[in-house]
């Protein structure tokens, strides 16, 4: 099965073919970002142009910071309410889209601060327009908005078919401005989706060409964006690597991969992309008996073996030490072996294979 409700737009003119298909979605919107990154790349400007030029109403919330937090969701829930809004454009990396989602769906259905994650709740949904201005979640083809819950010092993700974005509009220039850290981490969460592609319970042969193509370009390509950040080819196939790798997750969904790297990102401020790079390499040693067909598939695709692919990791990400106590290991665990993404494993992980993944790869190899 393949399903994928969003309308796609990609390329330099993305945001002008996709001109007719907005003023449907609604009369006013609230365009949610961070502070910086959207107006900084140009996305911002572009769109309130292409909005003004429509006749469209907008307001711009500017609140979300990285790793978004519910209180920003509940602001973003009262400023569109108050603006009258009737859809949402979210501009940025992969924190602004998923804020998007969710003051979505608080607004819609009128969420407080502990009702973001209860699905139950989730009735209907305002229209969103995803702009991505980083090539790594994909969360412009799915149906996920990950979130931080400051209280409980948890970070967590939700799943819902309706906040899928109705348009995803992906402009390769708009990451020209991004800087070699988010590049590279980025480009490692986006490796994360395609992998976990093959990895997952869920695995969906009709993905694997899009998950081999998307691979091997973020092998060819990522390291080249790290030394001429302005080659635009460059930064289009990334763009294209991670629009392929949230086509991926939104049918596969994530693994413990990802799961195991969240209280890393909650507790240690570890940027989203390198928690995945980090436990990368034992993740697949872990999977590869499961998955070992599959697997060999996609390296003979790539031509290399999976002692190349280490290699090139190696070479690519840098040496981070996470000073773990065993206390702090077990807190970690509990927190992974809770969350909805260990249901989409290969085979059943317990809990003294995620401690042992944390002691190995955090504390005493690196
Ligand atoms: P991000 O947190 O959205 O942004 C990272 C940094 O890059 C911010 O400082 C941002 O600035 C800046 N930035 C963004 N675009 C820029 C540009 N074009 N030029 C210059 N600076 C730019 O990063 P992200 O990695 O894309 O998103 C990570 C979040 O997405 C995490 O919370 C992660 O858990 C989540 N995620 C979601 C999914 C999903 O399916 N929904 C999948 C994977 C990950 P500003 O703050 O000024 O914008
Ligand atoms: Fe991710």
């Amino acid at each position: 099965m393949f399903y994928l409700p969003t309308r796609i737009f990609f390329g330099a003119d993305a945001l002008e073919q996709s001109r007719d298909h907005i003023q449907p979605l609604g009369r006013k919107a609230l365009i949610v970002t961070g502070k910086a990154g959207a107006k900084q790349c140009g996305a911002l400007d572009e769109t309130c142009a292409l909005l003004d030029d429509l006749g469209s109403k907008w307001s711009h919330f500017d609140e979300i910071t990285e790793n978004p937090v519910l209180e920003q969701v509940i602001s973003g829930k009262k400023r569109f309410l108050q603006e009258d809004c009737d859809f949402l454009i979210g501009i940025g990396g992969g924190s602004p889209i998923d804020a998007a989602k969710a003051i979505s769906l608080a607004a819609a259905n009128d969420l407080g601060i502990d009702d973001v994650y209860d699905v139950s709740r989730f009735k209907k949904a305002y229209p969103i327009i995803a702009i991505p201005t980083t090539s790594g979640t994909g969360t412009e083809t799915t149906q996920y908005s990950v979130l931080t819950d400051n209280a409980k010092q948890k970070k967590a993700g939700f799943g819902s078919e309706l906040v899928f974005p109705s348009l995803a509009i992906c402009v390769p220039r708009y990451t020209l401005s991004l800087p070699q850290n988010v590049t590279l981490n980025t480009g490692i969460d986006a490796l994360s989706h395609l992998l976990e592609g093959i990895y997952s319970v869920k695995r969906n042969p009709l993905l694997y060409p899009l998950i081999q193509s998307g691979v091997k370009s973020i092998i060819l390509n990522l390291p080249i964006a790290l030394n001429e950040p302005g080659n635009l080819k460059v930064r289009e196939e990334l763009m294209r690597a991670s629009l392929y790798g949230g086509m991926t997750i939104a049918h596969a969904g994530t693994t413990l991969q990802h799961s195991i790297g969240y209280p890393l990102t909650s507790l240690f401020g570890v940027p989203h992309g390198l928690a995945n790079g980090i436990v990368m390499k034992d993740m697949m040693e872990l999977y590869f008996p499961a998955v070992e067909t599959e697997l060999n598939a996609m390296f003979a695709h790539l031509g290399m073996s999976k002692a190349d692919f280490f290699a090139w990791l190696e070479k690519l990400l840098p040496d981070t030490y996470i000073p773990l106590t065993e206390e702090e290991i077990e807190c970690c665990t509990t927190e992974v072996m809770a969350s909805r993404n260990m249901a989409s494993n290969p085979f059943v992980v317990d809990a003294d294979q995620v401690k042992t993944l944390y002691r190995k790869t955090l504390r005493e190899t690196l």
